[in-house]
C-alpha cells in the first residue's frame, strides 16, 4: 500500500528535497539553445558555480550526466592509460571511483581503509615520500563518503602532498559535500573537483559538474586517455561563447540558476553552519536518544550531510528501511555493499529544517520499534529537540532575548 495523502518524506542523501522555488523555475517551455539570449543563462551559472567551489582561477563544466559522468571526465581529461593513481576506499562511492579508474586502464594503488574511517592522510604521506620519481600522477579522494557518513580532511591531504613536495594532480569527489560542507577548491589546490546536481545543489539528478584548476587544464594537453562526449576541449570552445557542444538540459539550467540564487541568499557560511547544526541533532537522536552507534568511527570523521546509523545485531537494517517506506512513507538511505543490512542512513542536506528532520527521526524510530529494535519510544526526538532548542544554527550571530522578541514581532521579518 502506498499512501496517497501527505508528502513523501525523502531523507536519502541524494536526491534531496527540491525547494518549491527551484521546481517552479524548472517549469519552462523549451527554447533555442543557440539563441543570442541563451549565453546569459549559461554564463551566469558557470561563473556562479565557481563561487560555490570557492575558486577564482578554476573553470567549471556542466555535463548532462550524473556525478559518475563527472568522475569519468576528471580522469580521462587529465590522465593517460597506465598512469599510476593513488586512491583509498572506505565506502561504496570511494570504491566505485577506484573501480572506474581500473576499468579505464589506469594503474591504481587502492588503499583499503576500514569502512567508517576516511582518507588515510599519514599513510599517503609515507607513500608519496618514497615516490621520488613522481610516478604517481593522480591522487583520488572522496571528500564525503555518502555510504558511511564520513568526511575526510582534504586540507590535510594537500598538506602532506606539499610536505612530500609531490606534483600529482589532486582529484576530489565533492558530490555530497559541495554547497553543504565547506569545500575550498583554490585554497586546498584541488585540481579536479567532481560534483552532481542532486545533493547540496537541491536539484534533480541530471547534471555532472566538474571544476578544474589551471594545472588540471594544463594536464589535458598531455593526457592521452580516449575521450569524446566528456572531452573538455569541446566544452571550452563552446562555453567560451556561452554555448554547449550539444543540446543542454535547459530546465535543469534554469533550476540551477534558482538554486544558486537561494544559496547566495542564505550565504555559504550560514549553509555550512546550518548543516552542522542539523547533523548534530540527528547524531544526538541516534547516539544519546536511541543508544545506537554511527558507522563513522570517531567525531573527526562525522559527516554533516549524512549519518549512517548502525542497527543492533540480529536486526536487518533493510527491514527498518522497508517498514519506514511502506508504512510511514519515509525514505531512508540503505546500507550499501559491505554494510548492507547493517545500517540505515538519514540524509540531512539541502532544503531542510528541524521539523522535517523530526519527521525522519520519528519515522525511523517508529519503524525500528515495529521491527523489534530495543529503543525507547520518543527518545530520538527528545535528544534532537534538546540539541536544537539549546543551540543556534548560526552560532556566530548571538541574538539577545530582546532582539529576538523585536525581530519576531516586527513586520516582514519573520522567516
Ligand atoms: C551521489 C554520489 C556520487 C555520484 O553518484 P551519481 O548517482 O552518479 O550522481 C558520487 N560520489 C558520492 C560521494 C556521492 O554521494
Amino acid at each position: 500500500m502506498t499512501r496517497i495523502t501527505g508528502r513523501n518524506f525523502l531523507f536519502v542523501p541524494g536526491p534531496t528535497n527540491i525547494p518549491d522555488r527551484v521546481q517552479r523555475a524548472m517549469l519552462v517551455a523549451m527554447e533555442d539553445h543557440r539563441s543570442s539570449k541563451f549565453p546569459d543563462l549559461s554564463s551566469s551559472v558557470l561563473s556562479d558555480l565557481k563561487k560555490v567551489f570557492k575558486t577564482n582561477e578554476g573553470q567549471v563544466f556542466i555535463f548532462p550526466s550524473s556525478g559518475t559522468g563527472a568522475w569519468e571526465a576528471a580522469l580521462t581529461n587529465t590522465l593517460s592509460p597506465g598512469d599510476k593513481i593513488l586512491a583509498s576506499r572506505f565506502g561504496q562511492f570511494s570504491h566505485l571511483w577506484v573501480d572506474m579508474a581500473q576499468r579505464l586502464d589506469f594503474d591504481v594503488q587502492a588503499l583499503d581503509v576500514e569502512w567508517g574511517e576516511g582518507v588515510p592522510v599519514e599513510k599517503i604521506e609515507e607513500i608519496l615520500r618514497v615516490d621520488k620519481k613522481h610516478q604517481i600522477k593522480g591522487i583520488l579522494a572522496c571528500h564525503n563518503e555518502t555510504a558511511t557518513g564520513v568526511t575526510s580532511d582534504i586540507a590535510g591531504l594537500r598538506k602532506v602532498m606539499d610536505a612530500a613536495n609531490h606534483p600529482a594532480l589532486l582529484l576530489v569527489d565533492a558530490v555530497s559535500s559541495l554547497a553543504s560542507i565547506d569545500f575550498c577548491m583554490q585554497e586546498w589546490r584541488v585540481d579536479l573537483a567532481v560534483s552532481g546536481s542532486q545533493k547540496g545543489l537541491m536539484l534533480p539528478a541530471g547534471l555532472g559538474i566538474l571544476a578544474v584548476s589551471p594545472k588540471g587544464l594544463e594536464a589535458m594537453q598531455s593526457a592521452t586517455s580516449r575521450r569524446c562526449y566528456f572531452d573538455l576541449a569541446d566544452m571550452i570552445s563552446a562555453n567560451g561563447m556561452g554555448y554547449f557542444p550539444y543540446t543542454p538540459a535547459l530546465p535543469m539550467l534554469y533550476g540551477l540558476r534558482e538554486a544558486l540564487d537561494i544559496i547566495f541568499e542564505e550565504g555559504l557560511d550560514d549553509i555550512f553552519s546550518r548543516h552542522h547544526y542539523f547533523a548534530e541533532g540527528v547524531r544526538a537522536a541516534a547516539t544519546e536518544g536511541w543508544g545506537l552507534e554511527l558507522c563513522a568511527k570517531a567525531p573527526k570523521w562525522y559527516s554533516d550531510t549524512v549519518s549512517a546509523i548502525m542497527v543492533p545485531a540480529g536486526i536487518n537494517g533493510a527491514h527498518v528501511i522497508d517498514v519506514a517506506f511502506r508504512r510511514y512513507n519515509l525514505a531512508l538511505g540503505a546500507g550499501l555493499s559491505k554494510v548492507a543490512g547493517k545500517l540505515f542512513r538519514i540524509g540531512h542536506l539541502g532544503d531542510l529544517n528541524e521539523l522535517m528532520l523530526m519527521g525522519a527521526i520519528a519515522g525511523a524510530e517508529m519503524a525500528m520499534l515495529d521491527v523489534g529494535v530495543d529503543v525507547v519510544s520518543g527518545s530520538g526526538v527528545a535528544a534532537a529537540s534538546n540539541y536544537w532548542r539549546s543551540n543556534d544554527p548560526i552560532p556566530k550571530r548571538k541574538v539577545s532575548k530582546e532582539e529576538q522578541f523585536y525581530e519576531a514581532h516586527s513586520t516582514g521579518s519573520v522567516q
